[in-house]
């Protein structure tokens, strides 16, 4: 059984000039212990889908459909107050931009205590050594406690927001761009600790980047945003191997290969969609190389390629053969 299951998640943003279509009928799945990565150029939906799983979406944002199932419960039926207990204890996240994201009057000790009194039912002096410990699980030295986060370099303080959403030993950690602003060695070094974390605790991570070889690191599947749909999601070895979709091959194309030989990178043409007026058709259809004339007018559903391989593509709808 699926540890969370999305289906036909939208959540739009209503804005004066129209309605902004962040997350379109979304469907998802994350297995226990698995780790998947959401992908997709900036704008694309993925932060949203992030936030609407914790129902952090504010205004003039809203979810307006679909169901968020973890274990079997509606997380999208649940009073605020039964929300707030699936937070930080059973789904936690790590915002984007570790650079900002600590309190700069505060040291590290005081915000990850903090995080602990507020969630359990802990006196502080069992905070601080929970602190310290979830410090060490992370590869900090307990001295971090008393640091400001000026102190700290962008990694560890990168480190120390990962132990704080930890705090609560939740079963789903969401990483928003965990590595980004972050120099090569230090992301390596973040990544391979989602990777630990992730088999010492069992736990079942999502990670948004806009960086396909950042995923490839870690993940085990990988959905690929755009226009906030899902265009493709299959295991990590298939979406790298055989990718279906032209917007997955232009991604790969665009970023060095950790895995592969090296070959030149290539420009992926054009802008994401103006998400207010999309394109008719298939909302990539402006930057596709292989658009047909349908792709124009129809947008494509998804279709299933393989076992755990789907993809949303009029090319794999038989009308590729129609029109050659
Ligand atoms: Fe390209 Fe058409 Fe497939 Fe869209 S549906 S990705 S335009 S081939």
């Amino acid at each position: 059984m699926p540890l969370l299951e999305i289906s036909g998640l939208k959540t739009y943003y209503y804005v004066d000039v129209g309605v902004i279509k962040a997350v379109n009928d979304v469907d998802l799945v994350l297995n226990k212990g698995e780790c998947l990565g959401i992908a997709g150029e900036s704008g694309c939906g993925k932060s949203t889908l992030a936030l609407s799983i914790l129902r952090l979406i504010k205004p003039p944002g809203r979810i307006v459909g679909g169901k968020i199932l973890f274990k079997d419960v509606d997380l999208l039926s649940l009073k605020m107050e039964e929300m707030r207990k699936i937070r930080w204890h059973k789904i936690a996240m790590v915002f984007q931009g570790a650079m900002n994201a600590l309190n700069p009057v505060h040291t590290i000790r005081d915000q990850i205590v903090e995080a602990i009194v507020n969630h359990l039912d802990y006196s502080k002096t069992e905070a601080e050594k929970k602190a310290a410990a979830l410090l060490k699980s992370v590869g900090l030295n307990s001295s971090v406690l008393r640091s400001y986060p000026h102190e700290l370099s962008g990694g560890m303080k990168q480190r120390a927001l990962i132990a704080m959403a930890l705090s609560c030993d939740p079963e789903i950690l969401i990483a928003d761009e965990p590595t980004t602003a972050l120099d090569v060695v230090t992301q390596a070094q973040i990544l391979m600790l989602l990777k630990d974390l992730q088999r010492q605790r069992g736990l079942s991570i999502i990670v948004i980047s806009h960086d396909l070889s950042i995923l490839a690191q870690i993940c085990d599947k990988i959905a690929i945003m755009y226009a906030g749909k899902i265009v493709e999601y299959a295991d990590v070895e298939t979406i790298y191997v055989k990718p279906a979709h032209p917007y997955t091959t232009a991604l790969i194309n665009a970023f060095p290969s950790v895995r592969g030989p090296k070959k030149p990178l290539s420009i992926l043409a054009g802008e994401p969609p103006n998400m207010i007026n999309l394109p008719p058709g298939c909302p990539f259809h402006p930057r596709c190389p292989s658009a047909l004339e349908i792709c124009c007018k129809v947008e494509p559903k998804m279709v299933q390629l393989d076992r755990e391989h789907y993809v949303t593509c009029h090319l794999y709808g038989g009308h590729a053969r129609k029109e050659s």
